[in-house]
């Protein structure tokens, strides 16, 4: 394994997030200045070959790269948030259910996190009229007092 890539992967491992190569080229000039974006590119998907590391694709995102212990994903339909979740191993359920040897599996559970429902729950209350506010809200009586 060259310099570069023991680097990499040692970046991906100590990462408790999900960097894209983007994020994982900026941490690696810092340990080697010289270093080029192809570089980066060509190590992520050696040590994916082999592998070393993990990838997660979502439509529309670009690609991060995860630590190869068993976890899986919940990532969010709106923002493309991606949270770890560690769910019982399935392997033994799915290999009896394929007439393949199974290598490994990635799954991906949909949702939509907290922040994004938060932001539509507000979004919505900002689309009513103004008489359909809640009391709670300071602005109510305000404009109730004029
Ligand atoms: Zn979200
Ligand atoms: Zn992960």
């Amino acid at each position: 394994m060259t310099k570069n890539s023991e680097y990499i992967l040692e970046i991906i491992n100590n990462s408790n997030t999900h960097l894209t190569a983007e994020q994982i080229f900026l941490r690696l000039k810092k340990k080697n200045k010289t270093v080029v974006k192809a570089t980066v590119y060509n190590n992520l998907s050696s040590l994916y070959q082999k592998g070393l590391i993990r990838k997660i694709s979502v439509e529309g995102y670009p690609d991060r790269y995860d630590r190869t212990v068993r976890h899986e994903h919940l990532v969010c339909r709106k923002c493309g948030k991606l949270s770890d979740i560690v769910l019982e191993d399935l392997t033994d359920l799915l290999q009896k259910q394929v007439n393949i040897s199974m290598h490994s599996y990635d799954l991906k559970i949909n949702y939509i996190c907290d922040e994004c429902l938060k932001q539509e729950n507000e979004d919505k209350n900002r689309a009513l009229p103004p008489k359909l506010l809640s009391k709670k809200n300071p602005h109510y009586n305000e404009e109730q007092k004029g």
